[in-house]
């Protein structure tokens, strides 16, 4: 690959308002207050961290893979990214990034492509698709099903081959990697930590991740 321009952030974890590590197979959400600075580690890395946005007040406006990669004219996610919605607005911003390179192509790990990807019996292994419903049943009751679109996957690498082909490849990240996000609006975040063991992006061996928030400065 091209050597990925890479952005390190000057926040000190030890101002965050929000610092959390969130184990392999687990799920996430919260909302995002304009303004605010959102870090996802890669504690041990290579891992795959599953993330799909809304709008805080209205969650059917959410993240659009193809507008951000139409508005940016590149498909993959880095420093200077905006994450764009289905309605056209600014989400959040990428302002920092060490790994430099994130996908949004490769989707979401589900009990069907388990099967149609890896093996027939691997329909029940835990899946992305489960863990965001999961998180949702749990947390966030007013959406569901229909809202699991296509997602982003930060550390996660697919290159693109001449041919227009996707590869899923070995991670570009590493032990303390990290990507930050600034929200632009009120936005809801929902993450799975990948927990798949088949697929060599992260290794075969799904790892945890550091989620911290700073508050919008003044
Ligand atoms: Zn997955």
């Amino acid at each position: 690959m091209t050597t990925a321009h890479l952005s390190p952030s000057t926040l000190d974890p030890k101002a965050a308002t929000f610092d959390h590590t969130l184990e392999s197979g687990l799920g996430f959400t919260r909302v995002l207050r304009k303004g605010e600075i959102f870090r996802i580690v890669d504690l041990e890395g290579n891992q795959a961290v599953d993330t799909l946005f809304y709008s805080a007040d209205d969650p059917t406006e959410r993240y659009s893979a193809v507008d951000t990669i139409r508005e940016q004219g590149n498909l993959y996610l880095t420093t200077g990214t905006r994450l764009i919605s289905t309605e056209g607005r600014v989400l959040l911003t990428i302002v920092a990034d060490t790994c430099g390179r994130h996908d949004t192509l490769g989707g979401a790990c589900a009990a069907e492509s388990n099967q149609v990807r890896y093996a027939i019996e691997k329909k029940h292994m835990h899946s992305c698709r489960d863990t965001f419903l999961l998180t949702l049943a749990r947390d966030c009751h007013h959406l569901g099903k229909r809202d699991i679109t296509a997602n982003i996957n930060f550390f996660m690498n697919v290159p693109v081959t001449p041919e227009g082909g996707l590869t899923f490849e070995d991670g570009v990240s590493g032990p303390g990697r990290y990507v930050e996000l600034r929200a632009e609006m009120d936005v809801r975040v929902l993450i799975s930590n990948c927990p798949q063991l088949n697929n060599p992006c992260n290794g075969y061996d799904p790892t945890p991740v550091r989620l911290l928030v700073w508050e919008a400065s003044a």
